[in-house]
């Protein structure tokens, strides 16, 4: 499988995943489950993207608000492994500001990098840590091979199949693909750094009523101590701890300056709201700030232009695809890039959406996948379905879908992501414990 050609080494797989967020290490997973040879690149020395560099700390919308359930599979997986290492909280179900149910799991970010450092490990699939993109070259509409940039040098990766799963679509962009424009008065979502607080004292935090809440934001808010409105927390398990979600930085993450400078802003806005917590929150006055994320959690980036873009109205008016491979209930929740408000569309109680196969599929390349939050979706869309349930059962779907391009390859013949036999690939999911309705 590896030999050395001049001073650069080759590796050749079925399927190259690059970026090992919740997406890319779920597709990772998923493929090598199929029997395919993978290689999974993550730029961290650990797997997880925004889910643990950027402790996010909570999966959100599992179900309808009436209680069907719409995502499971792999992303269950994940929450029963979390529980034996007594790494998740019990499923919880709550009402919004809004009147509506939502439901999460809080887990401990640290625990994650356990769980899906054995799942890449047990499926046999090949992690390639700290080893960050370099370039993709192509032969017409195929991506022909990557390079990665290792501790040991530029590393050659020749796959059957690409599956982007780098959140900014990094291997697609190098790929020529095309990408999807912002609308007029869109704006990119803003990132946030998240920080970790306590101890609390949640017999009197958790006793705070949803006004009692809202009116203490505001008040933080309008003094400046808080960049927004809102002290959105998860639970640590087994700890007196919260990850605190309330920071603001209206950058583009892909922008190499704005995203050093918002990493250092956001430390400040992070331990601006921790002293206006601890001083002004009941519960919490004995709390200091004792970590903040590795990263700033980054909500929006690129979204590539794939065979179908899927639209905020076939949410909202739920499209039976007949490619679907997830579905999904979270609803349209955009952080405007300024203030301190959030622009939300819930959903009714039984509602729930699809996501198509074809919106995976980069409009220009025969033998790559988009997974995550960069798939093919608007701005308003990718509002509700970049949550990381969904983007696990993407991702599941997605590396089902390369392993199988991969295996179909014939002689002279290479993958083609478009020649996945749609039915097979809805069947495997099913039979993986997907939920595809
Ligand atoms: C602040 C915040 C709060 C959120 N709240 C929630 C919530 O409560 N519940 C919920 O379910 N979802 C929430 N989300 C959304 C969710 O976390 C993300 O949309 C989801 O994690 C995206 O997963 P991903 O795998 O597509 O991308 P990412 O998590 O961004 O993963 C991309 C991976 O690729 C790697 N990578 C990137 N570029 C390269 C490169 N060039 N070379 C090598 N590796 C690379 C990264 O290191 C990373 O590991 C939130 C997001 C943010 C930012």
């Amino acid at each position: 499988m590896n030999k050395d050609i001049g001073t650069s080494r080759v590796v050749e797989a079925d399927v190259v995943v690059c970026g090992g967020g919740v997406a890319g290490t779920m597709a990772a997973v998923a493929a090598a489950r199929q029997g395919a040879s993978v290689v999974l690149v993550e730029r961290y020395g650990f797997l997880g993207g925004n889910a643990t560099a950027g402790a996010v700390a909570q999966f959100n919308s599992w179900q309808t608000g009436n209680g069907r359930k719409v995502v499971a599979g792999l992303a269950d997986e994940v929450v029963e492994r979390l529980r034996r290492y007594g790494g998740a909280r019990e499923h919880d179900r709550f009402v919004m500001s809004t009147g509506h149910h939502m439901d999460r799991v809080e887990y401990e970010p640290e625990v994650l990098k356990l769980v899906l450092d054995d799942m890449v490990a047990e499926a046999g699939v090949q992690p390639l840590l700290h080893a960050s993109l370099l370039d993709v070259q192509c032969e017409g509409r195929r991506v022909a091979g990557l390079r990665v940039l290792t501790k040991g040098g530029v590393l050659a990766l020749r796959p059957a199949v690409l599956v982007d799963a780098s959140g900014d679509m990094d291997a697609l962009e190098q790929a020529g693909a095309r990408f999807l424009e912002l609308g007029g008065g869109e704006a990119l979502q803003p990132a946030t750094m998240m920080f970790r607080f306590g101890p609390i004292d949640f017999e009197r935090f958790g006793a705070l009523s949803k006004a009692e809440l809202a009116e203490l934001a505001a008040r933080g808010y309008a003094q400046g101590g808080l960049a927004r409105a809102a002290l959105h927390s998860s639970r640590v398990p087994h700890s007196d701890d919260a990850w605190f979600n309330i920071s603001r930085l209206a950058i583009d993450a892909t922008d190499p300056m704005a995203l050093g400078g918002a990493e250092i802003e956001g430390r400040r806005q992070a331990w601006k709201a921790a002293a206006f917590i601890a001083a002004s929150v009941p519960g919490c006055g004995n709390g200091r700030l004792r970590a903040f994320g590795t990263q700033v959690g980054v909500r929006e980036t690129r979204r590539v232009e794939g065979d179908h873009v899927l639209t905020a109205a076939e949410l909202l008016e739920p499209v039976q695809f007949a490619d679907a491979i997830a579905a999904g209930a979270y609803p349209i929740d955009i952080h405007p890039a300024q203030g301190g408000s959030l622009h939300y569309v819930p959903m009714d109680d039984d509602h729930a959406y699809q996501i198509p196969y074809r919106s995976l599929i980069p409009g220009a390349l025969d033998n790559a996948l988009g997974v995550g939050r960069g798939i093919s979706a608007s701005h308003e869309a990718l509002a509700a379905i970049r949550v990381m349930t969904i983007s696990m059962a993407v991702g599941h779907a997605a590396g089902i879908a390369a392993a199988m391009a991969a295996k179909a390859a014939g002689e002279g013949m290479g993958a083609q992501v478009r020649a996945v036999p749609v039915p097979a690939l809805r069947e495997a999911l099913l039979r993986g414990g997907a939920v595809l309705a």
